[in-house]
């Protein structure tokens, strides 16, 4: 449990924060040090070298016209190349044509041949300067050129760069202690940071342990920053709409059970009075067995409903899509509801403007055109009409059902969709409705990924508008 504790920490974002700001504090420091480091030696040594170059090619024409570089004696000389040598802490060697040293401030070396190549260079007319690292020398060498242009020999001139490594080291102390401070500093800010960025992500997980442990709560507005902000009102939102469906579910069930139990209180009532009483004549048996039968009708038919409204629900429901002749499927229900039509006396007209065959769920498709064709004779009067017309473009087809029945009072147009809704209750129950038609045939027209669209005046008649694609595309669910 410790165990998985460290390990979280490190796997959290304060702590990524954390590393981060660590890690850019640190490593510009780390790459920074050598290269100033590098810089600082090249420049000294470009420095030093050009600077000796200069002194050496000044000593030319001396050196040169007293014949010193021949072997002429010269104290003033002598004296004074030994004391620039020794105040270099390096030797100054005098090499002739011939590349024997000819004079040497340590007077250790004279009349050894050298054979160097920037000593060969310099007989060429170079002056060249070499960092010997090993040694921790500037090596200067330059032409000694008399008056005719003629190159007599070369002047070499040693430089130590002792004070390079002293000073470098002096350089790495003080960054040394820089980099103590910058170390401290970022684990600070580092720390900080880490405080400050997890803080409002811990407030917001503890805020979700509550709302899991009591549902009715929200999340509280975290605006510290405008990512969470956004999150915690998104999240908000989603337990809002956890709440509607929880709401409608215990709405619907509380219908469900409502309507169930409506058909079994009437037939225990007709049950029970025929109990009750002696002597009951067979007319009245005949009469309430009748009225129970209906009843059993009526439950089933709920239960029918609720079973196709169910499966229409399930998410990820499938259809089962084939190419369906629409006007054949139109004629084979209108067939089917002649006899009710014409048990109340409804003038039922069909008018197809083209044949249409289209991709749809022939079971789920037909309930569409059953329901609203059904309730345009349902809510009708004696003598009235319902008018179908069947018509498509290139990409939809379009079944509009119309009547001059009853029509639906205005406030209730938005809810006849909704489960369990009826406009006129009493109406509605008399007729055998179970409120939830409507709320099939758009479940299907929805599944179908078409629309269905209501017109409707009291008293006057209603106009149901379907448009549902040709060509069935499947949504992606993601
Ligand atoms: P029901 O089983 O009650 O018919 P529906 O879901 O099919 O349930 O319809 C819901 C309500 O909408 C009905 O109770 C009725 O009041 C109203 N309604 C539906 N179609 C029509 C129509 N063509 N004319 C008038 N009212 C209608």
């Amino acid at each position: 449990m410790k165990n998985r504790l460290s390990l979280s920490f490190f796997r959290s974002i304060g702590f990524k924060i954390a590393l981060i700001i660590i890690l850019v504090g640190i490593i510009p420091f780390m790459v920074c040090v050598p290269i100033s480091l590098r810089a600082y030696e090249s420049v000294s040594i470009h420095t030093d070298g050009t600077n000796l170059m200069a002194q050496a090619i000044s000593y030319n024409n001396q050196i040169v016209t007293s014949g010193y570089a021949t072997g002429e004696d010269n104290k003033v000389l002598d004296n004074e190349l030994k004391s620039v040598a020794e105040s270099y802490n390096g030797r100054i060697l005098i090499i002739n044509s011939a590349l024997k040293i000819v004079r040497d401030s340590f007077m250790a070396d004279i009349g050894k041949t050298v054979i160097w190549e920037n000593i060969i260079y310099s007989m060429q007319g170079e002056s060249l300067y070499y960092y010997d690292k090993a040694t921790n020398y500037l090596i200067v060498s330059v032409p000694l050129i008399n008056s005719d242009g003629d190159i007599v020999g070369v002047l070499v001139m040693n430089k130590s760069m002792d004070y390079l490594t002293q000073n470098e080291d002096s350089f790495i102390s003080y960054m040394l202690i820089g980099a103590v401070i910058i170390f401290s500093l970022t684990i600070i800010i580092a720390v900080v940071a880490q405080i400050y960025f997890s803080r409002p992500l811990r407030k917001m997980s503890n805020s979700l342990d509550s709302i899991i442990r009591e549902y009715d709560t929200l999340l509280p507005e975290e605006t510290s920053f405008i990512e969470l902000e956004s999150i915690s009102s998104k999240f908000n939102e989603v337990i809002g709409k956890l709440h509607s469906i929880d709401e409608s579910r215990q709405e619907f069930v509380s219908n469900v059970s409502h309507e169930l139990k409506t058909p079994l209180t009437s037939m225990k009532v007709l049950a029970d009075s025929l109990n009750g009483s002696e002597d009951v004549p067979i007319e009245m048996y005949k009469e309430f067995m009748l009225d129970i039968g209906d009843e059993i009708d009526r439950e089933t038919k709920i239960i029918n409903d609720l079973l196709s409204l169910v499966r229409m629900d399930k998410s990820g429901a499938e259809l089962n899509v084939s190419a369906v002749n629409i006007n054949e499927l139109i004629d084979h229900i209108l067939k089917r509801l002649k006899p009710i039509a014409e048990k109340a006396d409804v003038q039922v007209v069909y008018e197809s403007f083209r044949p249409v065959v289209a991709e749809v769920d022939e079971v789920k498709f037909t309930l569409v055109v059953t329901n609203l064709v059904e309730n345009a004779i349902k809510y009708n009067n004696q003598g009235g009409w319902v008018h179908i017309s069947l018509n498509s473009d290139h990409q939809f087809f379009y079944i509009k059902v119309e009547d001059n029945g009853l029509g639906i009072p205005e406030d209730s147009v938005e809810h006849i969709f909704e489960r369990f809704y009826r406009a006129d209750k009493s109406h509605s129950r008399e007729i055998g409705g179970t409120g939830l038609g409507l709320a099939i045939t758009k479940s299907s027209i929805a599944m179908h990924n078409g629309e269905i669209k209501v017109r409707s005046t009291l008293g006057e008649g209603s106009t149901f508008d379907v448009r549902v694609p040709l060509n069935y595309i499947k949504k992606e669910v993601h």
